[in-house]
């Protein structure tokens, strides 16, 4: 369906637990200390069916399944397989930390997800525990293989964290090795502007076109790519040697909210509209009433009310105080 603005809104995250094996710096924080964020109430399987087959019978047709990390739900692999099922929904895809990848490929891969991104911000070992706070890079590297192998396509999502290095070069040169690693095999690696949520906030908002310009130097001269890939805002470069392209998400300096197309849903059910903004509509008791048309009509009302733009240049604005971790990134 359209929103206000005439955006077609076809495609919907919905994070499937907020509890996280990693502590991401700008994402969760190191305060969380490896504990689980507990809620009291998650929608369960069957709630997020329901919000699915209201939101396709409004045209929204294709899901990313988030989280925290959404392979800490054991009825993952299942989930994904009765959302794929779902008259209406043409696609379902994930985003994972990874870690737990390689354990779930072949039954994500028969459950119909046959795209994932993995997030990833380095490949350098101690980095990588200096960012996330475990050890994890090898199981993440081994994991991207088997997913490979078990015939599922995998995105890099590497997040511009300047804060984690001493200065502009370094980070720059982690984006290289991270790029020349992934493309080499084929594999799309997409730089991501840190947005100013949870300990996101006030940290340094480094741009892509940096990293761009960087890549031109190492790379040499880019090729632009026109065709629209995946469902994101991505914008994707091709160097001559590599065979994945080179993506880059501007949200902070490229704002691109005249083409955006999504809505969220938190893993306590909470349909929200725009990263920025706090407002949302709780769907679990008009999930409990059993009503599809009082649902449909709920995210009709989500939909409707989304924002024109987001307002992260503007922290005073901003009115989602919460982590990216328990809103689903
Ligand atoms: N655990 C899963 C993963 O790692 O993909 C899903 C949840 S995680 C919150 C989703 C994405 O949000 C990750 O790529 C993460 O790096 C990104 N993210 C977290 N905090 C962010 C921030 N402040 N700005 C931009 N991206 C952020």
């Amino acid at each position: 369906m359209k929103d206000s603005f005439g955006r077609e809104i076809d495609y919907i995250r919905i994070s499937v637990t907020n509890d996280c094996n990693l502590n991401c710096r700008y994402c969760r924080g190191e305060s969380a200390g490896g504990q689980s964020n507990c809620f009291t109430q998650m929608l369960s399987s069957e709630n997020i069916i329901d919000v699915c087959a209201a939101a396709a019978e409004l045209g929204i047709c294709k899901v990313k399944i988030t989280g925290g990390e959404p392979l800490l739900r054991k009825d993952i692999a299942s989930l994904c397989k009765k959302i794929n099922a779902i008259s209406g929904i043409s696609e379902v895809t994930m985003t994972t930390n990874g870690i737990l990848l390689g354990h779930y490929a072949e039954s994500l891969y028969d459950a119909g997800i046959k795209n994932v991104n993995v997030s990833l911000d380095t490949i350098d070992r101690e980095r990588y525990r200096s960012i996330t706070g475990f050890d994890g890079v090898n199981s993440v590297l081994k994991a991207v293989d088997t997913a490979l192998e078990c015939g599922i396509r995998v995105k890099i999502n590497s997040v511009l964290y300047r804060d984690a290095f001493e200065n502009d070069d370094e980070l720059l040169d982690n984006c290289t090795g991270l790029a020349d690693y992934f493309c080499r095999m084929g594999i799309d690696v997409r730089f991501i502007e840190l947005m100013p949520i949870g300990p996101g906030t006030g940290q340094i908002k480094y741009s892509g076109h940096m990293v761009l310009n960087h890549m031109k130097k190492i790379f040499g001269t880019p090729g632009i790519c026109n065709e629209t890939v995946g469902n994101g805002p991505a914008v994707y470069y091709s160097f001559d040697g590599l065979s994945g392209r080179i993506g880059f998400i501007n949200a902070i300096h490229d704002k691109f909210c005249d083409r955006c197309n999504r809505i969220r849903l938190t893993p306590e059910g909470r349909l929200k509209a725009c990263l920025c903004y706090g407002e949302n509509i709780d769907l679990l008791p008009i999930i409990r009433k059993n009503n599809r048309e009082l649902l449909v009509s709920a995210i009709r009302e989500v939909v409707n009310a989304k924002p024109r733009e987001h307002c992260f240049e503007d922290n005073a604005n901003i009115t989602e105080k919460r982590k990216m971790v328990d809103i689903g990134g």
